[in-house]
């Protein structure tokens, strides 16, 4: 299978074991000239309907943050740093959150004097969005898609990962952008540079050596694992402008501290995720978190 970002055909095995699910095995491949790692084979309709079961979404979360600033789970910037980049570009109009999820970003943005509708996969979860928000609309992704409506600004967080045809998504959801509109992409940057990245691939390469055999059995949920460079190229195709660019080191999927860490690899880890936090500051291009905001 041709990169999913570059189409092209010099595609080797990277670093990242096979995986067994919905008894297919998943391969993760890296293309040579552009150094995307991707999912091989995607996941097809049936596999992606047992990974996101309509049971996945759970609900609407009505809560406010008291402190936007308030540090996130996973690999995604805080609600604050979302709202300083909107109002550093004088952000007026309105946007859509694409993959919304329980609408805790949209609640909390409205809140926030934003105005914030959502796109969501599950045509079912996005009916319980309209019944119990009625200050925002939600559509489903093939409702967005066919209707008229654009926007001033797109937002998706840790959904980038997930597409199985990012170019033809980003396009999509580019023409969704009027005029001047915006893109705002945060979300996991996974084969970027960063100290605990070399310390995974180490490991990774080595356990292969030594048990060739070696295949896991995790859900295949992201497809593609970035870097800032393809990423930016990516962006740059697609003919937007960069305004601006970001990334963050964050210890996840590491455990946060040594308290919630149990075993010695448990804590080892987290010496790692530590240090590499640290060496992140020495170079900006360096980290597993990313934040984009670019111009139509
Ligand atoms: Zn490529």
């Amino acid at each position: 299978m041709n990169c999913l970002f570059c189409n092209s055909t010099r595609i080797n095995e990277s670093y990242l074991p096979s995986t067994i699910y919905n008894n297919k095995k998943f391969d993760y491949l890296r293309c040579s000239n552009c150094s995307l790692i991707y999912l091989n084979p995607v996941p097809s309709d049936e596999d992606l309907i047992k990974m996101y079961p309509p049971s996945y979404q759970n609900g609407v979360d009505r809560s406010i943050l008291n402190n936007p600033n308030q540090k996130l789970i996973g690999l995604r910037y805080s609600y604050a740093k979302h709202f300083d980049l909107l109002r550093s570009i004088n952000f007026k109009g309105k946007m859509l959150d694409f993959g919304c999820g329980n609408a805790h970003f949209i609640i909390n943005s409205n809140h926030h004097g934003f105005n914030c509708d959502g796109a969501e996969f599950n045509p079912r979860h996005v009916s319980v969005l309209n019944n119990e928000i009625s200050e925002s609309d939600f559509f489903s992704v093939d409702e967005f898609f066919q209707s008229e409506l654009k926007y001033d600004l797109i937002r998706l967080s840790n959904v980038f990962e997930h597409f199985t045809n990012p170019i033809n998504m980003l396009n999509q959801i580019k023409s969704k952008l009027k005029e001047g509109g915006y893109l705002l992409i945060e979300g996991p940057i996974e084969t970027n540079f960063n100290f605990a990245l070399v310390f995974r691939k180490i490991y990774f390469n080595l356990r292969k050596k030594l048990q060739p055999s070696w295949i896991v059995a995790h859900t295949p949920t992201h497809i593609i694992f970035t870097n800032h460079k393809n990423q930016l190229d990516v962006f740059n195709c697609l003919g937007l402008s960069t305004i601006h660019y970001e990334l963050a080191e964050a210890e996840w999927p590491f455990p946060q501290s040594f308290s919630k860490a149990e075993g010695l690899i448990s804590k080892l880890n987290v010496v790692i995720a530590r240090t590499s936090m640290i060496l992140k500051k020495l170079n900006k291009n360096w980290g597993n978190t990313f934040i984009y905001l670019g111009q139509n």
